[in-house]
């Protein structure tokens, strides 16, 4: 990336919102408005995305669909339902670094993990461990000690957790190395979360893959804070599978369907061990219902069922400005909005905020997770009542995360401005 030489004041933030090439694309999107009338900045976008304006009718269009043709519409839909999951495929492909076989809309987060570590996670008396981040989302630690558990293996004994040091708040690729070098014969799976959603830590996923796959391991990563955010490149790094939300930088409505990446290397596997529904079966014969399990070759081979349309609609609504936009023009403002961002702080906090997030751009998305020292939750909520939306993680973490898309240099600075009078 090209260094900018950041300034202070507001007219250096109005200049860069002139220069931005994507600063049109905050008018696609639904930007939430105060009591007052003034809206709101929002900076919690790794937490749920704005709705894209038209999203609305893209809905509207498979409502009309059902309400004109009934059932018809899986086959006469303008986009008809029984394919439409392929219409995400190279759009979400790109967003990951996958070819559109390796990767499948389907299912929500949570669901594809445990799918994916059904198929992935084989333990056997001598090779059972699981490695996944100390700071991994709750979510993402529950089903891994619930797999651990379903194979009668006590999650004291299979669960290694990879740490910060003491003082720190980073994870360091030589702590991982070692904790392979002690246990490389019982490591089964690395599973680890990617951004970290604490910290906004994003790890080197080609080491951590090649660090894997060079002692037998099976590398498995949630993107859930990555997919929008950085590009994870996952055919090139290799990973096994991943899996990820749609509802954060992807800006797809709440609770809306994941996305699942299962390398092309297992894509013929018809060995590999699956839960499996009508939907991953061979599309030929899905409909001549009594046939033996066939299952489709790569990541749609794991679907179950046939998939909710409407939030799918929202899905293609939102991956339709992306390619738009183009991920590199995302990804570079992204590292240039994130780093005035962190200019700005660093130039009234002294040693009153500590930025946990690695300073390295590429070891980061656009999220920054700051601590205010001797703060707590007031001053958060202080931040809140006067229009910005950000994110608060007990005990002491504010995250805050410019959405190349639709944030401004202009909300930034205004951030800044607020959080410095604050404190
Ligand atoms: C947001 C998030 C989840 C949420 O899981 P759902 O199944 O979509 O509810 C899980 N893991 C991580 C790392 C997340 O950031």
């Amino acid at each position: 990336m090209i260094k900018t030489a950041y300034q202070k004041g507001l007219n250096f933030a109005k200049e860069m919102d002139l220069q931005d090439p994507l600063a049109s694309f905050s008018d696609e999107f639904h930007i939430p408005t105060q009591k007052n009338g003034d809206k709101h900045i929002y900076l919690c976008g790794n937490s749920l995305g704005l709705q894209p304006k038209q999203t609305a009718s893209f809905i509207q269009q498979e409502l009309d669909d059902w309400a004109n043709l009934g059932v018809e519409g899986h086959t006469e839909a303008q986009h008809p339902w029984m394919p439409y999951h392929e219409f995400l495929s190279e759009s979400m492909a790109k967003i990951v670094g996958a070819k559109p076989s390796e990767v499948v809309v389907m299912n929500t987060l949570t669901t594809n993990l445990h799918l994916m570590m059904v198929s992935f996670y084989r333990p056997t008396s001598k090779k059972y461990k699981i490695v996944i981040e100390a700071d991994a989302f709750p979510s993402d630690k529950y089903a891994v000690e619930s797999q651990l558990k379903f194979h009668n293996i006590d999650p004291a004994d299979g669960l290694i957790l990879w740490k910060p040091r003491e003082g720190e708040h980073l994870c360091r690729l030589e702590d991982l190395k070692e904790i392979v070098a002690e246990n490389k014969e019982e490591i089964a799976l690395f599973m680890i979360g990617n951004t970290n959603y604490y910290s906004g830590q994003f790890y080197n996923m080609s080491e951590i893959t090649k660090l894997g796959h060079d002692n037998g391991i099976i590398v498995g990563f949630d993107l859930a804070h990555g997919a929008g955010n950085i590009q994870p490149n996952l055919h090139e790094v290799g990973a096994d599978f991943a899996v990820w939300c749609t509802y954060k930088y992807l800006n797809s409505g709440p609770g809306s369907l994941g996305g699942c990446f299962v390398h092309e290397r297992h894509a013929n596997n018809k060995e590999l061990k699956r839960f499996v529904g009508w939907w991953g079966h061979n599309k030929d014969t899905r409909f001549n219902m009594r046939k033996d399990f066939d299952p489709i070759p790569g990541a749609e081979g794991w679907q179950l069922s046939n998939p909710p349309i409407l939030s799918m609609a929202a899905i293609r609504a939102s991956l339709a400005i992306f390619e738009r936009a183009g991920f590199e023009n995302i990804r570079e403002k992204s590292e240039k909005i994130t780093g005035y961002l962190e200019f700005l702080l660093s130039d009234f906090a002294g040693d009153k905020i500590n930025i946990l997030t690695p300073k390295n751009p590429k070891e980061r998305g656009c999220q920054l997770s700051i601590q205010v020292k001797n703060a707590d939750k007031s001053l958060f909520d202080a931040i809140t009542k006067q229009g910005v939306i950000a994110d608060w993680r007990e005990p002491d973490v504010i995250r805050i995360a410019p959405a190349p898309l639709y944030n401004s240099y202009q909300d930034v600075f205004a951030f800044a401005e607020l959080l410095k009078k604050l404190i």
